[in-house]
């Protein structure tokens, strides 16, 4: 028997339990190595220190090799999708999943370099170009879209999935990438211990003193209500505004832009601390110094920010009145401004990188040939206090959980009809009952939240979760405080739980209506179309309608959420996937811990085991009888040097029946399926032994 840690792929223990499957993964991590297989799929334990894998050596190593060549490494997977692409012209995609700081972002990163490293062999500079514009967007996306969470400090905090285009010689020409749902938020508002994006505290701690001076701010993040409600907590902020904006310079960004940016970043510092009272029944800014530096730095003026602060224009029957708003509603226009103000900026700036990917010189017509999807999305998320977003994340986990069932069992099903091969079904969890719950029409809590939106009246957070208790209190994986008062986790009148595949996570319905309404007044944006910036005024399109003009009401976050997820599973489907299964060892960052709960909890959800069965209850291995061949040829006299009694299928035969393995495989169609791993370790024994 293999002591435990030299156990590359799960499918090879020799029994499928959890108790094994955690040993092996235990032993493994413990001797450093973080990477095993199940089949094609990379389960990877975060490390939380650097290790020496990662270097020229390692990717010389891995290049054009297959899987079971070398130690696991996702270097391998990363190879896997691009010679898929490259020998077949077939689009793949790279799968990254785990929970939030189990390693999914670091994932996407190595599988970039990687393809970086092998690609380009002839040095053509607008290759490289393009290469260097695909990792550096890295960084501009992280600082603007990651932030520190209790999870991890560098949580990303929206999602991203990333098209590299190849030509024919399957070098990179260029990419696409497309954002999802950011945690927009955390600008106005962060829990004990986080923070607000990174960027606000480059901004403040990286800048020259002259340039805080152009923004009228200090260095202190702990002046800015948006930046001081968490932690102020130092992380490497000086380096990091440096590395920033030299990216935004590699990526070709102007001048302007780049002050753009930065220039709107520092105005939401302004408007977190503006504060409103009433005097004397009329509506007034109390802190007039942040409102016209806010002004100035969107280029607008004092006049036109402080009258949308503090009224809203309503047009009425053809003419047009002037409201004043009351404290409260002020607040609430002045946060939904800065969120979505940040908001905006974010999708800009993935827009103009992706403008900046395009492969100069390439004509319109002249497209690429094939593309490798790389998804580096939020992890399934628990915290102390769930809302709308934990919703929707958790909602986009489900759904690519869902994928993973269907594309895992429907390939290992596919494969086998194609090769004319039988094989039994393994049982398994499925998650869909939990998508529809989420998303069905009519039915699911993204409609029943959408109606409550939409209906006139007074509607408010608790009608809307008895309205959810009404149409969804027979579902085995919803329940509420209402339906529940015994239930002692559901402590408040406005909770409700999801069982996740996951896991049970109970949510506040508290602000659901407000964040799936996402309400700016359109006084904020005509204001900001109007701006003299001439890129922030394009990022307020919208704002160029006439007052009086009717608005179609705007679809809600959850609608349009839901329908980005449903176009992403459309993408992922048409693309063969590699998987990259993360998982997060403790939660205290420790490289030497192993949280045996923690890990079993991550492993059953992810449903590894069952992968495992499903790629046992088939075959272990499976390979072209050409491949086979060349591998194992030289254990035979019949076969070595060379077999010349037919075709190669027939020489795997000859070979097989020979060693006495014949009652442990079936010959496919093009392929040999070897059931038991205890034969391909005799076939490697014997070629080891030569
Ligand atoms: P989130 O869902 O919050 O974005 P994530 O899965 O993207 O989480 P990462 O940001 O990739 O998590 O990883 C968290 C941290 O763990 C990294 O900042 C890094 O310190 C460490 N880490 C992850 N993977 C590796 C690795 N392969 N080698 C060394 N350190 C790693
Ligand atoms: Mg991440």
């Amino acid at each position: 028997m293999i002591s435990s840690d030299a156990i590359r792929d799960f499918v090879l223990m020799d029994e499928i339990t959890m108790e094994k499957f955690m040993e092996t993964l235990k032993k493994r991590f413990q001797s450093g190595k973080i990477y095993t297989y199940i089949g094609e799929v990379c389960v990877s334990v975060n490390p939380y220190r650097h290790l020496n894998i990662y270097g020229t050596d390692f990717i010389n190593k891995y290049k054009g090799r297959e899987l079971f060549e070398n130690p696991p490494h996702v270097f391998a997977i990363a190879d896997a999708a691009h010679r898929v692409l490259k020998q077949r012209h077939q689009d793949t995609c790279i799968l990254i999943s785990g929970e939030s700081g189990a390693g999914k972002t670091e994932a996407s990163k190595i599988i970039m370099k990687y393809i970086a490293a092998v690609t380009n062999i002839h040095g053509q500079s607008e290759i490289e170009r393009v290469k260097n514009v695909l990792i550096q967007s890295n960084a501009i996306l992280e600082t603007f879209g990651n932030a520190k969470t209790n999870r991890n400090d560098n949580s990303s905090r929206f999602g991203k999935y990333m098209d590299i285009e190849f030509d024919y010689k399957a070098d990179p020409v260029g990419g696409v990438i497309t954002n999802y749902l950011l945690e927009k938020s955390r600008v106005i508002h962060q829990q004990a211990g986080e923070r607000n994006f990174h960027s606000f505290y480059q901004l403040l701690r990286g800048s020259m003193d002259s340039d805080l001076k152009k923004y009228d701010l200090v260095k202190d993040p702990s002046k800015y209500f948006y930046t001081n409600q968490g932690s102020v907590e130092v992380l490497n902020e000086k380096n990091d505004y440096k590395s920033t904006n030299s990216a935004f310079r590699t990526l070709g960004f102007e001048k302007e832009e780049i002050d753009t940016v930065w220039r709107i970043v520092a105005s939401i510092l302004h408007l977190g601390n503006i504060d409103f009272q009433m005097q004397e029944d009329e509506l007034v800014i109390a802190n007039k110094f942040h409102l016209s530096s806010a002004a100035r730095l969107l280029n607008v003026t004092t006049k036109d920010l402080s009258d949308a602060l503090t009224q809203r224009v309503i047009a009425a029957g053809g003419s047009v009145m002037r409201k004043d708003h009351d404290v409260k509603s002020a607040e609430y226009g002045r946060d939904a401004l800065a969120k979505a103000i940040y908001d905006r900026l974010f999708s800009w700036i993935v827009n103009r990188i992706n403008r900046a990917i395009v492969f100069k010189g390439r004509q319109q017509q002249q497209r690429y040939n094939s593309v490798i999807g790389v998804l580096d999305i939020y992890g399934f998320e628990i915290f102390d206090n769930n809302s709308f977003e934990q919703f929707c994340i958790n909602y986009c986990n489900e759904k690519l959980q869902q994928l993973f069932i269907e594309l895992v069992l429907k390939q290992e099903q596919e494969e086998y009809q194609r090769e004319g091969i039988e094989w039994t079904k393994i049982d398994y969890f499925n998650n869909k009952i939990i998508c529809d719950l989420i998303e069905q029409p009519h039915k699911g809590i993204i409609a029943i939240t959408d109606e409550a939106c939409l209906s006139v009246g007074k509607v408010n957070d608790e009608t809307l979760i008895g309205a959810l208790d009404k149409n969804l209190g027979n579902h085995p994986h919803y329940t509420s405080r209402q339906l529940k008062p015994m239930d002692k986790e559901l402590k408040h009148k406005e909770h409700f739980r999801i069982t996740h595949y996951a896991g049970d996570v109970i949510y506040s319905i508290y602000g659901f209506i407000e964040k799936n309404k996402d309400t700016l007044y359109q006084d904020f944006k005509r204001m900001l179309h109007k701006s003299t910036d001439k890129n922030l005024s394009e990022m307020w399109p919208e704002g160029a309608q006439d007052i009086k003009a009717t608005t179609k009401r705007p679809l809600t976050a959850g609608t349009l959420f839901q329908r980005s997820m449903v176009d992403l599973v459309q993408t992922l489907l048409k693309k063969e996937p590699f998987y990259v299964r993360c998982i997060k060892p403790n939660d205290i960052k420790s490289p030497s811990v192993f949280d045996d709960v923690r890990v079993e909890h991550q492993v059953r959800y992810l449903g590894l085991l069952e992968n495992v069965r499903v790629r046992r209850a088939g075959f272990v291995h499976r390979q072209r009888y050409d491949k086979f061949l060349l591998r194992y040829k030289m254990i035979s006299q019949y076969t070595w040097p060379n077999f010349r009694g037919g075709s190669d299928r027939e020489g795997v035969k000859v070979l097989m029946d020979e060693k006495g393995f014949s009652n442990d495989i079936k010959y496919g169609k093009t392929k040999i399926f070897i059931r038991s791993p205890q034969t391909l370790f005799a076939l490697e024994k014997q070629r080891n032994d030569m």
